[in-house]
């Protein structure tokens, strides 16, 4: 069921919040594809019923090309959804009605993380993030919301957000979803062309060397191998390749014991930005 008002949402989950029924919820910018359904499911296998938000946010972009060609097909993601489970209730707002008459983010602090990597690349972007994610928990009341691992910053932004806020609500991780070329599933690969999608295999498996060559090589080492490889690609660009510790993001120059790290990557095939993350440890 399709519900673009949150009033009417509200009140066909009033049955949820008055019988303390569990409400799992899945935001999305829409243009669904596998990697979106399996936090779907798995909110479908924990909660009693399942909200999913399609709503491409205004405030989270700093590039207004990339906003207008977000891909948007809001019929084929209700037809995907329906397929799934009756216990979906798909919200797809616009902005008005989730923001009010002002669409504009509010300014947080998220102790740090929202300066590095998207947030450096993205200005303004993790306020977006915030903002809408608070608009979103006020108006659904979620027992549980799922992010997905391949936005890793965005997950520990929203585990921090909710405390900022003090949100009943337990933020879940779910492991990131892939292409069989092994390539991150994201919206914005649909506006790949055939060869930049081939080649934007290389993320990935650019990662995989680097979590192998983590055990013995220095980090200095690992940017010098990383950087060398994107530039003999021609369908490649790297914005940025990090690597940085779980506790506070901020990209790493050498390695420490007892020390959990993970790379992070941005590559742009063409217009189209993508991003990609694994654990080293
Ligand atoms: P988006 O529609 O891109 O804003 O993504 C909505 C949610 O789906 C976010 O929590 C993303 O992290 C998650 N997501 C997007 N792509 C993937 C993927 N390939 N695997 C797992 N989760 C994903």
């Amino acid at each position: 069921m399709v519900f673009h008002k949150k009033q009417l949402l509200e009140k066909e989950l009033s049955f949820f919040y008055l019988n303390n029924k569990k409400i799992g919820f899945v935001p999305t910018m829409g243009a669904l594809h596998k990697g979106h359904l399996t936090l779907v499911e798995l909110a479908l296998q924990e909660n009693n019923c399942v909200v999913v938000s399609i709503f491409v946010n205004p405030t989270q972009f700093d590039n207004t090309k990339d906003l207008k060609k977000y891909p948007r097909t809001l019929e084929q993601d209700v037809a995907l959804l329906s397929k799934l489970s009756k216990n979906i209730y798909i919200y797809a707002p616009d902005p008005i009605d989730l923001y009010g008459k002002k669409v504009q983010s509010k300014n947080y602090s998220f102790g740090g993380i929202e300066n590095q990597m998207e947030g450096k690349y993205r200005k303004g972007h993790f306020n977006g993030v915030g903002t809408v994610l608070n608009l979103l928990f006020r108006a659904i009341n979620p027992t549980n919301a799922y992010f997905g691992e391949k936005d890793y910053q965005q997950l520990r932004i929203v585990k921090k957000l909710v405390e900022i806020e003090k949100l009943p609500i337990q933020i879940i991780g779910c492991s990131i979803g892939r292409e069989p070329n092994g390539l991150a599933m994201s919206s914005r690969n649909k506006r790949l062309t055939d060869i930049q999608f081939q080649e934007a295999a290389l993320i990935y498996k650019t990662l995989k060397k680097v979590q192998v060559k983590f055990k013995k090589d220095s980090i200095p080492k690992i940017h010098l191998f990383v950087e060398n490889t994107f530039l003999k690609n021609n369908h490649l660009v790297l914005e940025y390749f990090e690597i940085a510790p779980i506790s506070h993001l901020k990209p790493a120059k050498r390695k420490r014991k007892e020390t959990r790290y993970r790379a992070f990557i941005a590559v742009f095939a063409g217009e189209v930005r993508l991003i990609d993350n694994i654990a080293l440890n």
